[in-house]
């Protein structure tokens, strides 16, 4: 059994340590960092969000991570892997509050501006190798903040998705998509349908993609596959369904778990920390082009070094917490607690942490502390 720590977001006191950063200060002195961390890089694993995705890990919460580490005399710094071209992703980190100045530590690209600086790693059945961002894959040590929501491919998006897909870079050098993130979103040669009955030729997919390589001439669409990173932005983005790939849902979440097991191994036990904010869980994921409103209460702040327990005390915690109105959960007559996500995007989500359990990385038997206000 992992002990699970946990502080809520409702505030008793008017009193700093009863606000949400005083509450995750109260977090990092219960984790006793020097414990886990010595005189050594530390990376801090975000996500950088999008332009219009600004419901990310607040920039305060992160610095809160940088001070505690710095205390403890570790060497901090903050990343993500490119999800557009990288000198534009650092640009959407400084849009949304995350730079040097407010986090106080290096704001990184962690697989190189072209997003092709990676290490083909062993991973499991499914995936066989995985390029890791080669920053991960190097530094020592990591504290993998991860902001929880939902997720139209994984149904719950937390710590697991936050290593898998954001651990992992989008193209390899030499074998391409097929080696990155392309190969758990899709199956087989990843080719895409686009279905022209449906098409409304609203050009989102054309707007939402990363590498301008898709466009419409005659009203039918042209897509560059060899370019094509098989990320699915273009299919999360298409508002009728008309254009995808070729999908498994349960080979999707046990790939999660295996990619996460593959960035995982190239750190030494007790060597990276996990924190999800149960705040701003909005239905869908922090890459596409605009933050949709919550669709649950803020409930809080957990910590552990087992992210199997982690997820799952995340998903538990969620289960019980209020839904919110005029909202997406709403739209779909959702208003009681109780499998949101499964509700709302119908996907086997709670695979990728049984999964995870299974490859073991951790167990779903936790303890949940919760820190006295
Ligand atoms: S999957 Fe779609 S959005 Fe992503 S690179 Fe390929 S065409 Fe562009
Ligand atoms: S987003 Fe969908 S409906 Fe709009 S142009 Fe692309 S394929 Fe057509």
């Amino acid at each position: 059994m992992s002990n699970v720590y946990f502080s809520k977001a409702r505030v008793d006191k008017w009193k700093y340590e009863h606000s949400m950063p005083g509450k995750l200060e109260g977090l990092l002195k219960k984790a006793e960092l020097n414990r886990y961390f010595a005189n050594e890089y530390v990376a801090v694993k975000t996500h950088f969000g999008s332009f219009g995705a600004h419901r990310i890990v607040r920039p305060v919460f992160i610095r809160k991570v940088v001070d505690a580490l710095i205390a403890i005399g570790s060497k901090p710094f903050v990343t993500d892997t490119v999800r557009i071209m990288g000198v534009e992703y650092l640009e959407v980190a400084n849009h949304n509050g995350i730079n040097n100045l407010s986090v106080g530590a290096p704001v990184v690209i962690a697989d190189g501006l072209y997003g092709n600086d990676n290490i083909m790693v062993k991973a499991g059945d499914i995936l066989k190798e995985i390029a890791v961002a080669s920053l991960i894959h190097d530094v020592p040590a990591m504290v993998v903040c991860s902001h929880v929501k939902g997720h139209i491919n994984a149904g719950y998006a937390g710590a697991i998705k936050n290593m898998a897909m954001g651990g992992v870079s989008s193209s390899h050098r030499e074998c391409g998509w097929k080696c990155g993130r392309g190969s758990m979103h899709t199956i087989g040669e990843g080719r895409m349908k686009w279905d022209e009955e449906l098409c409304e030729l609203c050009d989102q997919c054309v707007e939402i993609c990363p590498l301008d390589i898709i466009s419409f001439s005659g009203g039918k669409m042209e897509w560059e596959e060899e370019k094509c990173w098989r990320c699915g932005r273009c299919e999360r983005g298409c508002p009728t369904g008309s254009i995808g790939f070729p999908q498994d849902d349960e080979r999707f979440m046990r790939s999660l778990a295996e990619a996460t097991s593959a960035v995982l191994s190239t750190f030494k036990e007790h060597k990276v920390l996990y924190i999800n904010f149960l705040t701003e869980v909005q239905p869908e994921c922090d890459c596409m082009p605009a933050a949709e409103v919550p669709v649950i209460q803020d409930a809080g702040i957990l910590l552990s070094d087992d992210i199997v327990a982690i997820e799952q005390a995340s998903i538990d915690i969620l289960d019980r917490t209020a839904v919110l109105g005029d909202s997406l959960a709403s739209d779909e007559d959702i208003r009681e607690p109780g499998d949101t996500f499964g509700k709302l995007h119908k996907k086997p989500y709670n695979i990728q942490v049984e999964e995870a359990e299974r490859l073991g990385l951790g167990s779903r038997d936790y303890d949940l502390i919760e820190l006295e206000d």
